[in-house]
């Protein structure tokens, strides 16, 4: 029987798919991510033919070679920036995700950030625990409304166009996007607006957001050179990957009035947060947890597992990558 490793707790029911097959399933005891290091030395324990990784674990060369036992890695996310493919490839080693199990949610958390932003709400938040609130005042935390504004997507995949629909038919926002593969359907279905490239996005939104997956191509597309052609009254939304955004320039443009405000659920130095930017008050930011809700972790969780079950049974892994 197939010897797993799950390298943090997932939901049960993903876990439990794999123990009903009869499975021999361990699972990770320490409640943090694993480093490499710590990676190599568990999967060495036993001779495991698959493991569950995470997008924290640094799955590359060095893993492959030191791990020869592993034929599958099943990741526990939609990204997977974490894993070398190409060397995955080489080897044979096939490697899967979790696409769509996490789109609802963190179209949802986009939103969650944008108003929040938009609505001051964290300011807010702040203002009435300190005590400051002394009754009703005309004049007092004025936001944005995003009614009619136009919302500027890069990257228009399952997550991004999820958006888009939000945006359109919940908010009444107008659409304008790029995107390496152009989308005719959001274009047909919601009237968005196709820029050939992301600087006429950048210029024309009054609210960016990054749907993009972290890619040699995609590391850093939001440079410093990029951030400063956004709208002085313009947001920046980001739920994709933190290297995505040089997070040092952001802070910069921001600290110089280069955007209104930005909204973060990923950071480049994850899990630390740029000092320069947690001194502005115009930066809302969640830990990583855009998908974070029952209906999404437990849908990746089975996704998962489904794809080491395909595996094992022979079959091509519904999501496989590579
Ligand atoms: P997807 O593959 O459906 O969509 C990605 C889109 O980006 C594609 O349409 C692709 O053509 C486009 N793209 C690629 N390179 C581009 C470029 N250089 N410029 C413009 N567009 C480009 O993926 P998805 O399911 O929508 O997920 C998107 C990303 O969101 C994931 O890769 C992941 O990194 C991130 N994500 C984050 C969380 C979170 O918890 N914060 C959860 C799920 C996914």
């Amino acid at each position: 029987m197939p010897r797993i490793f799950v390298t943090r707790k997932i939901p049960e029911m993903g876990i439990q798919k794999l123990l009903d097959k009869g499975y021999e399933v361990d699972i990770s005891p320490k409640s943090r991510p694993l480093s490499k290091k710590e990676i190599i030395k568990f999967l060495n324990k036993k001779s495991y033919d698959g493991v569950l990784s995470m997008l924290t674990d640094t799955i590359d060369k060095e893993v492959f070679e030191k791990v020869s036992s592993v034929k599958i890695f099943a990741n526990y996310a939609v990204g997977f920036n974490n894993i070398d493919i190409e060397e995955a490839r080489k080897r044979n080693i096939v490697v899967t995700n979790t696409p769509g199990g996490s789109t609802e949610s963190v179209a949802e958390h986009t939103f969650a950030l944008l108003l929040a932003l938009t609505r001051r709400i964290t300011e807010g938040d702040q203002f009435m625990y300190k005590g400051k609130f002394t009754g009703f005042d005309p004049m007092l935390l004025w936001g944005d409304e995003i009614g009619g504004k136009t919302l500027g997507i890069i990257g228009t995949g399952r997550i991004g166009g999820r958006v888009a629909e939000m945006a359109k038919k919940g908010f009444g926002m107008k659409i304008i996007y790029h995107d390496v593969v152009r989308n005719s359907q959001i274009e047909n279905e919601l009237g968005t607006v196709y820029m050939p490239t992301i600087e006429e996005v950048l210029k024309n939104a009054d609210i960016v957001s990054l749907h993009v997956p972290l890619m040699p191509s995609t590391h850093h597309l939001m440079n410093r050179e990029r951030l400063a052609m956004m709208k002085k009254s313009a947001y920046l939304i980001n739920t994709s990957r933190g290297p995505v955004v040089d997070e040092i320039a952001l802070a910069e443009v921001m600290r110089n009035g280069g955007i209104r405000g930005a909204g973060l659920d990923v950071f480049e130095f994850e899990p630390k947060i740029e000092r320069s930017i947690r001194k502005l008050p115009n930066v809302v930011v969640s830990p990583h947890v855009a998908s974070a809700t029952p209906e999404a972790r437990i849908d990746m969780a089975k996704m998962s597992a489904d794809n080491l079950i395909d595996f094992f049974e022979g079959r091509k892994p519904r999501n496989k990558i590579n």
